[in-house]
């Protein structure tokens, strides 16, 4: 049927390509997008300013140029919608799944900020400069925050130190202070390998309560806050070595390998740097979806 209307030259108002339906504006892959942001529920300013865009650039990505992949969900180069300030839905803009998980809670600002930052450590050594940020709100988890209750100071001082950080104990019987005792607790909560558990330890006494990548100081008391110290697996999806590493740097990395992070990072900086063509580099552990999920998504769609 579409190739009798096809005849008649119906075009898709977006990109000119021919219509899939005579009932239709758009090509297919147009009417899709059409119909995922209907779903979404963006306000009309929003998605007018979608279909501005792609009719000036074609399917490109917004912060990145590159050509985004309009098919496979499973793509790291999936066409995405990201809120140009996080949290305000009348800015939407496209981009690839790779580069909106990277981007994470930050403004486009703080995203080539810290693109720029971590460049400089990992070719330079220079430390990375934090600065604050704006839209940054990790979801409260269900532990307790880490402050230290006014009664436990009665017990310090005794004299006997923690066995992770040297600081007193907050109570004579326990082998670390409040924050370590704490820390212990939640990495028990884990589950991980006896092993696993004894390198995370390991670390901790070596290098204090600093992230694993980029050696810069972690929170260990303020859940929210961006360099709250969390748990990642070295390399996604292998439980057989976790790292500690701060909640931006966790989401940042994403399902990358530490190696596919630094090279994405390293070509980001250059982008932004140089406006140097950004290089796609297959991803070896990019799993975004079941094939459960998949199926259930393609149906939809
Ligand atoms: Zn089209
Ligand atoms: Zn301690």
């Amino acid at each position: 049927m579409s190739k009798v209307f096809k005849k008649r030259g119906k075009r898709c108002c977006i990109c000119g390509k021919p219509v899939f339906s005579i009932h239709s504006m758009y090509c297919h892959t147009h009417a899709r997008l059409a119909y995922r942001m209907k779903e979404r529920r963006f306000p009309p300013e929003a998605v007018e300013g979608v279909w501005n865009y792609l009719r000036a650039n074609g399917d490109r990505c917004f912060y990145t140029k590159l050509p985004l992949e309009m098919e496979d969900i499973r793509s790291p180069w999936f066409c995405v919608f990201d809120h140009l300030i996080p949290l305000d839905p009348r800015k939407i803009v496209l981009t690839c799944a790779l580069i909106n998980e990277m981007k994470s809670a930050l403004s486009v600002k703080e995203f080539w900020y810290y693109v720029q930052q971590l460049a400089d450590y990992i070719d330079n050594g220079k430390k990375i400069k934090k600065i604050k940020l704006a839209y940054w709100r990790q979801s409260v988890l269900s532990e307790k925050r880490g402050h230290v209750p006014a009664a436990f100071d009665v017990m310090r001082g005794r004299g006997k130190k923690c066995c992770l950080c040297g600081r007193p104990v907050f109570n004579v019987r326990s082998k670390y202070c409040l924050r370590c005792s704490h820390f212990v607790h939640r990495l028990e909560m884990q589950g991980f390998d006896k092993r696993v558990v004894e390198d995370i330890l390991d670390h901790v006494r070596t290098h204090g309560f600093t992230c694993f990548y980029t050696g810069m100081p972690l929170d260990m008391a303020n859940d929210r806050s961006p360099w709250y110290g969390v748990f990642d697996y070295l390399t996604p999806g292998d439980p057989s070595k976790v790292v500690l590493t701060s909640a931006l740097f966790n989401e940042m990395k994403s399902d990358l390998s530490i190696k596919e992070f630094w090279y994405y990072i390293r070509q980001l900086a250059n982008y932004k740097r140089n406006h140097t063509r950004i290089r796609k580099k297959k991803l070896v552990y990019w799993y975004r979806l079941t094939p459960q999920e998949l199926r259930v998504k393609s149906l939809r769609d």
